[in-house]
């Protein structure tokens, strides 16, 4: 018979949940790990979520929700440091994770839910030394990412190939964003299929809604885009608004909307008078996609007087940005799943995004937005062009957006995550492969 969960211990190295999504190394595995925490602790478990400490006057334990606690363990200095430079202060880590379950009564933890290799690491160590189940996350895998490089991004290291290999190797459970994920893990990794689950991530529907009822209950037009969104915005009724959300970074590809926007300007000159497209996000990693980049880019490109730049923005104002806005563009190069593809669809704003990885299950092809096949500008600026000139296939993307976006809630997700957690408490564990023994 399985034992009852009471309290997780919830692995973050390298970002912590405290974070402001949308800029450096905060984005969807912050806002999962959040939403995911405060949902187990009102079903009664509770959750403790360790990350590196990066400022000398934060305290050591915060309460960040009722049953949820950050833990910021000293490590390393008290800076922000690349993500490159983490893996020579795991060993801290893991024994300032180990200190703080050692001053609790013996079983204090059920299970450890790590996130991302890093994590996975110190997970590694904690679960044997505490014999319980470890469930580990990947979010992003080298191997993926290195398959999809885009122009000026660096390359995984191998140290991390090896690291998520042995993490692969501990972990009790995997759990998958997609099916597709579920897929890399067992052929590029050598999972065992047996433990690999796949749990979709989700959207805070209570926040992510379209503005309209009407829309919200799947008819009439598109009444909201003319609503309060657009008015808190100063953005016109009448506007073609375009919109890009997230981390600046080359791998999410934002020049490919600034490029597909020049495009498309050159073709029809009327349309500068009603485009507006908005990016909101900061700085991630270094390069040309960094918002100066962009703003260059844009100066280059001759669009500046269309664009608006914003920075992070808690998520109550993203949604303000979704529904004011006519078609949200997500052309990554590479992509676990795409939270910022199904927050817009489920405010009833349709995506065009690049068919790779996660967004092929976050966004229904034709039904609630279009995936293009590569980062060709020119194919972004055809649909782009196509959905202002055909107001009813826009309208009808409105539609199955709504549909599609309200299918995927974090409810959900806890459920499914609750079942992998009970069956891997009831499976024998991994027996713990020594890392001679991982293929490099
Ligand atoms: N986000 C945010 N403020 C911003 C930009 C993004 O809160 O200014 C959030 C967004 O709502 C989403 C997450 O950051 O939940 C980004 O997740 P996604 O899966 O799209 O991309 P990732 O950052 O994980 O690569």
């Amino acid at each position: 018979m399985s034992r009852r969960i009471n309290r997780v211990a919830t692995v973050s190295v390298h970002t912590s949940p405290l974070d402001q999504p949308g800029t450096g190394d905060a984005g969807g595995m912050n806002v999962y790990i959040v939403e995911v925490a405060k949902r187990l602790a009102a079903r009664g478990v509770e959750v403790d979520i360790f990350t590196r400490a990066t400022c000398r006057a934060m305290p050591p334990v915060i309460e960040l929700a009722p049953g949820v606690l950050v833990r910021n363990v000293v490590a390393g200095p008290f800076e922000e440091l690349d993500k490159t430079e983490l893996p020579r202060h795991l060993c801290g880590f893991t024994s300032g994770i180990l200190r703080v379950e050692a001053a609790h009564d013996p079983g204090h933890y059920d299970l450890l839910h790590t996130h991302y290799w890093l994590s996975g690491q110190a997970g590694w160590a904690a679960k044997q030394r505490w014999g319980v189940p470890l469930v580990h996350s990947m979010h992003t895998m080298a191997k993926v990412k290195n398959a999809a490089l885009a122009e000026g991004d660096k390359a995984e290291p191998v140290e991390r190939v090896l690291g998520e290999e042995q993490v692969v190797a501990s972990s009790d459970q995997l759990i998958a964003n997609t099916d597709k994920e579920a897929r890399e893990l067992v052929e590029l990794y050598g999972a065992d299929p047996a433990r690999v689950a796949t749990v979709s991530p989700g959207v805070d529907l209570s926040l992510f809604r379209p503005e309209s009822p009407l829309l919200a209950r799947g008819a009439g037009l598109l009444p909201h885009r003319t609503g309060p969104a657009r008015r808190r915005l100063g953005l016109p009724r009448d506007a073609y608004v375009l919109l890009f959300v997230g981390r600046i970074q080359p791998l999410k590809a934002p020049d490919v909307l600034l490029r597909a926007v020049a495009r498309m300007l050159d073709d029809d000159p009327a349309l500068r008078a009603k485009l507006v497209v908005a990016v909101v996000g900061g700085p991630s990693g270094s390069g040309r996609c960094r918002p100066e980049g962009l703003q260059n880019l844009a100066a280059e490109l001759g669009i500046t007087d269309v664009m608006r730049f914003e920075p992070p923005s808690p998520q109550e104002e993203l949604a303000d940005w979704y529904r004011a806005a006519d078609v949200t563009v997500v052309p990554s190069h590479s992509e676990s799943f795409g939270l910022v593809a199904v927050e817009s669809q489920a405010c009833g704003t349709p995506v065009v995004a690049s068919r790779v990885g996660g967004l092929c299950t976050a966004v229904a092809d034709g039904e609630s937005g279009v995936l293009i096949p590569g980062h060709d500008p020119a194919d972004y600026a055809a649909v782009l062009r196509r959905l202002y000139a055909e107001p009813g296939l826009h309208a009808r993307l409105a539609r199955g957006a709504v549909r599609h976006g309200q299918s995927f809630g974090w409810d959900a997700t806890v459920d499914d995550l609750l079942e992998v957690y009970t069956g891997a408490m009831s499976i024998p564990a991994v027996r713990v492969a020594a890392p001679a023994e991982v293929s490099a």
